[in-house]
Formats: C-alpha cells, sequence, structure tokens
C-alpha cells in the first residue's frame, strides 16, 4: 500500500468505529425516552450516523459536485451520491423505517471497495513496472583516464563504454574486452544467466551478474532494446480491445438509462397509483446502488492489463489488448523459417568450386559481396570466410531480397544468390546433389561454383508445433524462400501441415492473403490468422496477417515496428504460452461481464419487485466488483 492507501484505510476503520458506535447507541440505549419525542430521537440518531458517513465518503460527494460542474454527471460517484444521500432523506417521510444506517453502510462499503480496487490496479501496475523496471540510469565511459557516469542518452554509436558487475547494461553494443554471465531474465523471461565474452553482442536491460566487460555501443540510446521495449509497453494501453470499448460504450448509455429507470420507479407508483413514496423511492434508490457498473468497468480493463503483463514476464511483449483477444481467437499460425523456425546461423557444408578457381576464393568471393548484407545467410558466409574483409575492392552492392546479392568487386561483377537469382541473369548453372541451401556464383556471367549451407532447426521448434495443436491451432503453414527439399525436410522434421517453398518476399503476401481468406471462411468465421516471422524480407506480411509476431532479439527493428507481438527470446515455444495466456484473459473477462451483469440483473429485478434491501444492493456492487477484480487477478499468474 502507498500512503494515501493507507490514508485512505485508517479513515475507513475510523468511520466502521464510529458507525458502530452509532449502531449501538441506536439499537441498545431507550433515546426516545431520553429525549422526550421520537422525532428528536430520529434525529439525534441522524446526526449519529452521519459523522461516519461524511467522514467516508466526502471526497465521493465533492467529485460528484464537480463533476456535475464539468457536466459530466453520470459516473459512480453520483449514483452512491444520489443513492446514499436518499437514503438519508428517508427521515423526512413520516411513515417509513428510517434508513440512515444503510445510507452510511453503503457509503462505507462503497468505499473499501474502491481500496481494494486501487490496491488491486496499484499492484499490477507495478508487476508490470517491476518487470519493466529495465531502464538504465547511467553509462560507464572513460574520459581523460577517468572512470564517468554518463546519461546513456550521450553515448555515441562507436563509443566504448565499461560494465561493472551489478550494473545494468546501458546500450546495446559488443563485449571488445573481458567476460562474465549476464542476467537477461528481465527481458527474456529466461532465468538461466547467459555467457559472454569478446565478440558478443549484448543486448541493453540485462544485468552483468559476474565480470567487468568492456562495450562498444553499437546504437543509441533511442534505438535500443530497452528504449524499444519501454515505449511499446507504454504505448500498449492505449489500443483498447473490442470487448474494453464496447464496456466503454455500454457504461456510457447504461448509467444514465438505470438513472432514469430509477426516477420512474420511485416517481410512477405514488403519482398515478397513490402508492406510498417512502418505499417506492426506496426501491429506487436501491436500483441506483444495484446498478452502478464499476465491477465492469474496472475489472475488463484489468483482466487486460494483467494478461500483458503476465505474458510480459515470460518474454512475450503484446502492444496492446485488441491484440490479446485476436489473438485468443489463432486457428491458423503460419512461419516464416530461416531466422523463425531454424536459428539462422548457417553452416557451411561444401564449397565445391568449378575446376579453375580454388574454394578458399570462391569462398572470399561470397564473402566480400555479401559484405553489407544483415540477412542470416551473409552473415554465415563471413562467418565461415575466416579472411578478412577488404572493404576498398567492394562496390555497386544490391541486394535483391529473396533471390541473393550482386556487387562489383575488384571490377568484376558477382552475383551470389539461388536458381531464381542465376535464372533471372542468364546464368549457365548446374545444381548440386546435397541437401541443403545452394549459393550459387557467378564472376561476370561465368558460373564459378557453388556453397552448400545448413541451417539447424531451433531445438524447440518442434514442441512448439506439438503445444499449438494442443492449444487448438488448426492449421500451422510454412513459408519460405528457400529450395522446396530444404522445406520439406524442415516441415517433415517438424510435423509442419504445409509448406510452400522458392517465395519471394511478395509471393509470401500473396500466400499469406490466400490462407486469411481460407481461415475467415472456415467455421464460425472467428479464428484468426498468426504469422510469425523475423522480419528479414518479411515485415509486409508481420502487418499483412491478423496478428504479426515477430522474433525480437535477432529480428530486425522492422519486424519489431511491424508486428503485434514481439517475443524477446526468439522461442517458436513461445507463440503456444501466448496463445494461452489470450484465452485465459479472454475467459476472465467474459466470465466477469456474464457474473456482474447477470447478479445486477438479478438484484435489479428483486429491487424492482420490493424483495431487495439496501444491504443486497450493498452486496450486488461492491461484492461483485471486489469478486471481479480478485478474478481479474488471476489473468496476471503466468506458469513459466
Ligand atoms: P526465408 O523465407 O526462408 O526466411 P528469405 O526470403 O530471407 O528466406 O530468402 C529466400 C532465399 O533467397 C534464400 O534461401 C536464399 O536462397 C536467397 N537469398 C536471400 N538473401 C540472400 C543473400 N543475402 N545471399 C544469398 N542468398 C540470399
Ligand atoms: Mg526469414
Amino acid at each position: 500500500m502507498n500512503k494515501k492507501q493507507k490514508r485512505t484505510r485508517n479513515r475507513i476503520l475510523l468511520a466502521i468505529a464510529l458507525f458502530v458506535v452509532a449502531y449501538a447507541i441506536a439499537e441498545l440505549l431507550p433515546l426516545a425516552a431520553w429525549f422526550g419525542s421520537q422525532t428528536t430521537a430520529l434525529w439525534v440518531e441522524f446526526a449519529l450516523f452521519l459523522v461516519p458517513y461524511l467522514i467516508a465518503g466526502y471526497d465521493v460527494l465533492l467529485r460528484a459536485a464537480k463533476n456535475i460542474g464539468h457536466g459530466q454527471v453520470f459516473d459512480e460517484n453520483f449514483l452512491m451520491s444520489v443513492a446514499t444521500i436518499g437514503a438519508f432523506a428517508l427521515v423526512l417521510f413520516p411513515d417509513s423505517d428510517p434508513h440512515m444506517a444503510e445510507g452510511a453502510a453503503v457509503m462505507l462499503f462503497y468505499q473499501v471497495g474502491e481500496l481494494f480496487q486501487s490496491y488491486a490496479v496499484g499492484k499490477s501496475r507495478k508487476s508490470i513496472a517491476d518487470m519493466m523496471d529495465i531502464a538504465p540510469e547511467f553509462a560507464n565511459v572513460e574520459r581523460d583516464g577517468q572512470l564517468v557516469r554518463v546519461d546513456p542518452y550521450e553515448v555515441a554509436a562507436g563509443d566504448e563504454i565499461v560494465v561493472k558487475p551489478g550494473e545494468r547494461v546501458p546500450l546495446d553494443g559488443v563485449v571488445v574486452s573481458g567476460a562474465s554471465q549476464l542476467d537477461t531474465a528481465a527481458l527474456t523471461g529466461e532465468s538461466v544467466p547467459r555467457e559472454v565474452q569478446a565478440g558478443d553482442e549484448i543486448i541493453s536491460g540485462c544485468v552483468n551478474l559476474t565480470g567487468l566487460i568492456a562495450v562498444r555501443v553499437t546504437k543509441p540510446y533511442g534505438q535500443s532494446t530497452v528504449a524499444r521495449i519501454l515505449e511499446l509497453v507504454e504505448n500498449a494501453a492505449e489500443k483498447k480491445a473490442k470487448t474494453e470499448n464496447f464496456i466503454t460504450r455500454f457504461a456510457r448509455y447504461y448509467t444514465p438509462a438505470v438513472v432514469g429507470i430509477a426516477v420512474l420507479l420511485a416517481v410512477i407508483p405514488p403519482l398515478l397509483f397513490g402508492q406510498s413514496w417512502s418505499d417506492w423511492v426506496q426501491r429506487g434508490l436501491i436500483f441506483l446502488v444495484v446498478s452502478c457498473p464499476c465491477a465492469l468497468v474496472i475489472s475488463v480493463p484489468l483482466s487486460f492489463f494483467g494478461g500483458i503483463g503476465g505474458a510480459s514476464r515470460l518474454g512475450i511483449l503484446v502492444k496492446g489488448s485488441n491484440y490479446l483477444e485476436t489473438l485468443s481467437h489463432a486457428e491458423t499460425v503460419v512461419f516464416d523459417k530461416t531466422g523463425t523456425l531454424t536459428d539462422g546461423s548457417f553452416n557451411v557444408v561444401a564449397v565445391h568450386p568449378n575446376a579453375d578457381i580454388d574454394a578458399q576464393r570462391l569462398l572470399s568471393i561470397a564473402a566480400h559481396a555479401e559484405a553489407y548484407s544483415n540477412h542470416p545467410i551473409a552473415l554465415s558466409v563471413k562467418q565461415a570466410y575466416s579472411g578478412p574483409i577488404d572493404q576498398q575492392r567492394i562496390d555497386e552492392v544490391e541486394e535483391r531480397s529473396g533471390h541473393g546479392v550482386q556487387a562489383r568487386i575488384d571490377e568484376h561483377v558477382v552475383l551470389v544468390g539461388n536458381d531464381k537469382l542465376m535464372s533471372s541473369c542468364g546464368i549457365d548453372f548446374h545444381d548440386c546433389e546435397l541437401t541443403g541451401t545452394i549459393l550459387h556464383v557467378s564472376l561476370d556471367g561465368e558460373y564459378i561454383g557453388h556453397i552448400v549451407i545448413a541451417d539447424v532447426v531451433k531445438p524447440d521448434a518442434a514442441e512448439a508445433m506439438a503445444a499449438l495443436r494442443a492449444a487448438g491451432v488448426k492449421k500451422t503453414v510454412m513459408l519460405t524462400g528457400d529450395r522446396a527439399d530444404v522445406a520439406a525436410a524442415v516441415a517433415t522434421e517438424l510435423d509442419i501441415d504445409e509448406y510452400r517453398a522458392q517465395l519471394l518476399p511478395q509471393d509470401k503476401v500473396t500466400e499469406v492473403e490466400k490462407l486469411l481468406e481460407a481461415t475467415h471462411a472456415a467455421g464460425s468465421g472467428k479464428g484468426k490468422l498468426a504469422f510469425v516471422g523475423d522480419g528479414i524480407n518479411d515485415a509486409p506480411v508481420l502487418t499483412r496477417a491478423d496478428i504479426g509476431i515477430a522474433m525480437g532479439a535477432m529480428g530486425s527493428d522492422a519486424a519489431i515496428e511491424a508486428a503485434d507481438v514481439v517475443l524477446m527470446d526468439d522461442k517458436p515455444s513461445n507463440i503456444a504460452r501466448a496463445i494461452h495466456i489470450a484465452r485465459k484473459t479472454m475467459g476472465i473477462v467474459w466470465q466477469n461481464i456474464v457474473f456482474a451483469l447477470g447478479v445486477k440483473l438479478l438484484v435489479l429485478v428483486l429491487a424492482a419487485v420490493g424483495v431487495a434491501n439496501m444491504w443486497l444492493a450493498v452486496f450486488a456492487d461492491v461484492g461483485v466488483a471486489v469478486i471481479a477484480i480478485l478474478n481479474a487477478m488471476r489473468a496476471m499468474n503466468v506458469h513459466k
């Protein structure tokens, strides 16, 4: 509890104590005899209950008055004020039972409920904040031989920083010296520390556990992992789910409608049918108390909030509650292959040069042509070629997505890529008997051989497919720009329902559009399509799908921008977990809607026919809100 909540709690406790005293005096002492008149005794009781009432509820009354001043009349402050003032006002009807005790109690319970609510919201906010407590405060840089702390914003790409044990890594970069273990739990949910040494890339937000490391910064703070995550989380609240918007709109019409009905209920029977005023005014008041929609207005966003918070504890960033809602209906999941299902670090399996060139030279030419590419294939070729890359020799580089690259090296035109690239440039190439991704290389239009590379599937990819099926996903599809035999091998290994190979980036969009149509047409029409990619050549598809899921750690910035859900640890098995969380959250949301509306409707009917009393009304309002909030908080609990 924070200070303000503690103060409210103490105020409520004081009000409850005074309420008990007032109740005891009213029930136990012979007030009428003491004051000599029934009426005087009644006004004494009135005064006794007014004290705890005002202590507990003065702020509600003030807010209601302020809102009326602003022209926003119908909110729960208004409902509570009218209902409780009304209960006290019944003292003016000589033929009715007095209801001061109920009036004060309604306010007390309401405030208890409110306190509870603010505690619950604060708690879920805090758990998100804790998890998001990744913003670094400073970076250590060397100035004039001294290590000084500067704002991470002041550090530029290319600068060197020092991260001491126990400190948070402030910026993304590459380790230049030292070795250590990093705690990445806040980012990926992964609890096993990661070993790093010189040459390894590290991301901001991790905590350096053991050793001193020097890091060369690769991105300014504004583009760092931490800054991007914080931005995503901050914006998440703005993207509301349909259900959430519905509840807001619902409350906007519902509250005035209920006030109208309450007035009619209080006025019509006495006016037209000569019924007792006090009886019907009381029914109208009960009706008002019951009808307060706060259980819904609070518990629904809280559930979504909890779901998003729970997911991020597993390293799954959901950019808004609308995406959680869509994800819960996922029926078709489409995957990109390279970097998504496979880990994207290719091994060179074989180098097959043509007769008049040697293997090392073939590899060197390919590595130079790929020098500027960030495609996983390019990175792997550069790694396999251990020699130095001389930037001076490279010129006119052009990357053709889905095909390969073209570059001018030492004044020779070099092409490195797949059959498509070779055919489109009219180069006479020949195939290889090995299974794998084949990189053909040509020099000045002359075929000079190929490099065979193979990628391995991620360790949890097969498990991910099984988990998706268990989660109720009806169809899994793999789309790839790679060769059909490689695609077939991966699809069989992972037990994927369908695959399409040799696709260019634009073909992937077309395929996804076809699959979208099929998914939307199937069954109840509610099914949705999720696309999972790493963003290398598939950012357009991420936006086209009902929901785009990107691999965050190794994915490109474009993918993280374009995606709706980001998996920080690149594990495909987290997709099924995300779907589970989404389903659970939606389940909780609907339970709350049905439960709250159901109980309220029942008590409203009882109030209208005169069976319900104020106490029941209080339960229907505050009790339901508390239960709904408790239920909503379950959305935050996720299993690792
Ligand atoms: P995937 O759909 O499997 O993620 P991409 O669409 O990124 O694959 O690439 C499809 C194919 O295009 C690759 O299998 C490769 O043959 C070729 N290719 C793409 N980029 C490059 C590159 N930089 N160098 C060589 N070949 C490339
Ligand atoms: Mg890819």
